[in-house]
């Protein structure tokens, strides 16, 4: 498989934020996201078996493993081998939304998958949206990384018009979008707490690695 990096850390995002985490980001995208914070992840990285690809995380020693890149279920063959031999380790995989693969969902313990918003200049496919939360509401969380107020009412029609329900969905502030803009962010969903306190279950969550290392690579 074609790796990018492997570094051990902690979760930044989401719902497993704070938590140990060894990252395998692998390389190549089919999206270009304008602020993606990962662009170095679009080509650059080395062809690595999967064999030696299991004994690097296993040296940390940390059995909570985050899939992502990049966009890691472009490398499904490679990526389901690997969760194949290592069937004890709790796997979570990032995706950007474009793209559906049952064999891969079965085995994750957790799919976080990005909602593409319009700030981003890509586009999710909401049929792979919708049909993720239908076959795995149990174990998906959905992230709408917000640049701007059109950024959330792009989110807001998403949701209500997928009925995306009883499922943790993220608003993660963009981040060179600064803290004005979190704090405004914060300020919508006050204001439509109607919205977000019943049957959905939004919260924002900024990315906590940058808030401890800024930009820095592999931590
Ligand atoms: S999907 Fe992720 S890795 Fe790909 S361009 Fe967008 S932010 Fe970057």
């Amino acid at each position: 498989m074609k790796v990018c990096e492997i570094f051990y850390s902690i979760e930044g995002e989401g719902l497993d934020m704070g938590k140990p985490y060894v990252f395998l980001r692998l390389s190549g995208c089919n999206l270009r996201c304008k602020w993606c914070d990962t662009k170095y992840a679009w080509s650059e990285g080395v062809e690595i078996p999967v064999d030696k690809v299991i004994d690097a995380i296993a040296r940390y020693g940390c059995n909570n493993v985050s899939i992502t890149g990049g966009e890691p279920l472009l490398q499904a063959e490679e990526v389901y081998k690997l969760l194949d031999k290592c069937y004890n380790w709790s796997f979570q995989i990032n995706t950007n939304g474009t793209l559906f693969n049952k064999d891969i969902f079965d085995m994750v313990d957790l799919i976080t998958m990005d909602c593409k918003c319009p700030s981003s200049c890509e586009r999710s496919d909401l049929n792979v949206i919708k049909k993720t939360y239908v076959e795995y509401a149990g174990k998906v969380q959905f992230k709408f990384v917000i640049a701007n107020a059109v950024d959330y009412e792009y989110a807001t029609a998403v949701i209500l018009t997928e009925e995306l329900k009883h499922v943790p969905i993220i608003f993660q502030p963009e981040w060179g979008s600064g803290m004005k803009w979190a704090r405004q962010l914060i300020e919508l969903v006050k204001k439509d707490a109607h919205l977000w306190t019943g049957d959905y279950d939004v919260r924002v969550i900024p990315q906590l690695q940058k808030v401890i290392w800024g930009r820095r690579r592999g931590v």
